[in-house]
């Protein structure tokens, strides 16, 4: 190895390797430091512009390809720089593979070295780059590793006719893509179903239908349904989006639980056809305080509760209780209902996610409320759990936390 590289070089390649590590350390992105790695390279392998005539002859353009030389140019770089950039390396000669770090050889074999690039990385959008003298890049590809994989590859000049090829896996951003797409095809049908029934009991009205009381009754109380429908779906639309707007701001307001508690009682006190009579509330007198939003805890409480209601038998009980553990406050709303079977409870705060969505439309669900109670927890920096028990009931605990003794802020 220190034949193949001058002392110059070696220099060189520390230096650079070096900055790449602190690059990857202060969390500079992946491109910047595989363009410092790319720079550790071509210098280490120029010998930094300036070569011996002994150095000239152990130069690596007199190496063949796939001399075993050349191999751990990328390992000597250093385990730091490499490990800290975790992804997978190849050295080209033209495009034939001289060299490949471990995440390359793990993610397109440990026989790859000596290969064609082409044949190792088969995709369409990559053979004729691979091939090119030229840097490329970024190119999206898939197939490489598993199928839910995204690799975006980019290939860089480093001298004496090597190109380095860096593939940089983007499954996150790709699948976090997916469900931004998803989303806002949910929610444009979500909004397209009430509003075709509103356009086509509008459209009857105004014909001969419109003239009978009793139809016409019928039908602008349907239409009335359904645009409350999509108000109720708008404003958790916008809440959602609030929310998440605001999920790096913790709150730091005080917050005294129980009153909370006590007034969104009142409030549901008469929901649900009266529903709201069976809700028990246990908690001690006096205050109770978080910190936290009061107006997004208010959100949380009505949207459990109103889900106990909404999915509990009817005339059987709704548990709201507060108990105080140290520094957390523990919300449990309590209900006893059909209950949820294991493979939907992971699933149940993803937006638009409905066990049974009949059952969710007949009862003016938007599928939106656990998700939207999920980042209000996240916001609150707290904790949400939900357990259930099918045949017997539902019981969603939140945990909260309390402020400081000393905080000495007035309570919201
Ligand atoms: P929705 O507006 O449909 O109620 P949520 O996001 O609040 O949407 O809840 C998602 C789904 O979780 C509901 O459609 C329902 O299937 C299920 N769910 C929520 N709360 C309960 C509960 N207390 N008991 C049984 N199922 C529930």
């Amino acid at each position: 190895m220190s034949q193949i590289i001058s002392p110059r070089g070696w220099a060189a390649l520390g230096i650079v390797a070096a900055t790449a590590a602190i690059m990857a350390v202060i969390g500079v992105g992946p491109d910047a430091v595989i363009i410092s790695v790319a720079g550790a390279i071509a210098a280490a392998l120029t010998g930094a512009g300036g070569r011996s005539s002994d150095e000239d002859r152990l130069a690596p353009s007199a190496l063949p390809a796939n001399s075993p030389m050349m191999e751990p140019v990328l390992d000597a770089l250093g385990e730091p720089v490499l490990d800290a950039l975790g992804e997978p390396v190849l050295i080209l000669l033209g495009s034939r593979i001289v060299s490949a770090n471990r995440a390359a050889r793990a993610l397109l074999g440990s026989h790859v070295v000596g290969e064609d690039a082409r044949t190792a990385i088969r995709h369409p959008a990559a053979s004729g780059l691979l091939a090119s003298e030229e840097s490329a890049g970024p190119v999206a590809l898939t197939g490489l590793g598993s199928v839910a994989q995204r690799w975006e590859m980019q290939i860089a000049p480093i001298g004496d006719g090597r190109r380095l090829v860096h593939l940089t896996d983007r499954s996150g951003s790709h699948a976090a893509e997916r469900m931004r797409v998803d989303f806002v095809a949910n929610a444009s049908h979500e909004l397209r179903t009430p509003l075709a029934s509103i356009l086509g009991y509008v459209e009857t009205l105004s014909d001969a239908a419109g003239d009978d009381p009793v139809v016409r009754a019928r039908f602008l109380k349907i239409v009335f349904d359904e645009a409350r429908r999509m108000q109720r779906l708008v404003d958790d639309l916008m809440s959602l989006s609030r929310i998440e707007a605001e999920k790096f701001r913790a709150p730091s307001n005080i917050v005294d639980l129980g009153t909370l508690v006590d007034d969104t009682h009142a409030e549901l006190a008469e929901a649900h056809d009266g529903r709201g009579r069976d809700i028990i509330l246990e908690h001690e007198s006096g205050s109770i305080p978080v910190l936290g939003d009061r107006t997004q805890l208010s959100q949380l409480l009505h949207n459990l509760i109103g889900n106990a209601m909404k999915y509990g038998h009817p005339g059987t009980p709704v548990r709201v209780s507060i108990s105080r553990d140290g520094d957390a406050v523990r919300l449990i709303v309590a209900d006893q209902g059909d209950g949820i079977s294991p493979e939907h409870l992971p699933r149940l705060t993803e937006r638009f996610y409905r066990v049974d969505p009949g059952r969710s439309r007949s009862v003016g669900g938007t599928g939106l409320g656990l998700a939207i109670v999920k980042h209000i927890v996240e916001r609150h920096r707290g904790r949400l759990d939900i357990a259930s028990r099918v045949g017997e009931g539902t019981r969603v605990t939140v945990t909260l936390r309390a402020p400081a003794i000393n905080a000495g802020q007035p309570l919201s």
